[in-house]
């Protein structure tokens, strides 16, 4: 029923999680709908957004280009205390909560011996590096419950007294007041900062 290009549009943007036909058509036609400057644009900034950002060298954190994200360059923040998270959305919503005032570091993929991704295969050796650097860490771990955060957490612990760096680390872990599977995208800011107060250790 609707012209050819508008139904390509449509597809592009049902390949977005949660985005279903009604919601992604009408995506499309308000596009259309723009001035041929606020489209063009909005084009501009799609092009920009994809050449321009990139990973933050420190945390992983989304960044511009190729500098330190606005986290690490924040010299208010707590150098000793870093969140450890999976991926960078996850800073997003842990930021919601607007109690934590240290620091994040992503490791972009969780250790999974099934799918053959091991530590090196994620960012854990540059936040090991990071701990050695420190003369104290408090590294809190805020990942979703599954057998991989386990797998991530026991390997990190394990490096951690390898390493002879257990004396000057404390790791702790968001749980109490968390339901036990939840998406840390959509949790409340109340829940996370209940998590955050009640972490306990690991
Ligand atoms: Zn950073």
């Amino acid at each position: 029923m609707l012209p050819e290009s508008i139904t390509k549009v449509t597809d592009h943007l049902m390949k977005f999680p949660s985005m279903g036909r009604r919601s992604s058509q009408k995506i499309a036609l308000q596009l259309l709908d723009q001035s041929d400057l606020e489209f063009q644009e909005l084009l501009q900034d799609l092009v920009k957004m994809k050449q321009e950002v990139s990973f933050c060298g420190i945390c992983g954190f989304f960044s511009q280009n190729n500098l330190s994200c606005s986290i690490c360059s924040d010299r208010l923040r707590l150098n000793h205390q870093i969140c450890v998270v999976e991926k960078p959305t996850e800073v997003i919503a842990m930021e919601k909560s607007l109690i934590y005032r240290g620091r994040y570091h992503v490791l972009g993929r969780l250790i999974s011996p099934l799918d053959h991704i091991f530590a090196q295969n994620t960012n854990i050796p540059s936040l090991i590096d990071r701990i050695k650097s420190l003369d104290r860490v408090e590294l809190v771990l805020f990942l979703q419950p599954s057998f991989n955060a386990e797998a991530t957490t026991a390997y990190i612990r394990e490096k951690i007294l390898e390493l002879d760096l257990g004396d000057k680390v404390n790791i702790s872990k968001m749980a109490q007041g968390l339901p036990s599977f939840y998406n840390i995208d959509t949790l409340d800011i109340e829940t996370l900062a209940k998590a955050m107060e009640g972490r306990i250790k690991v």
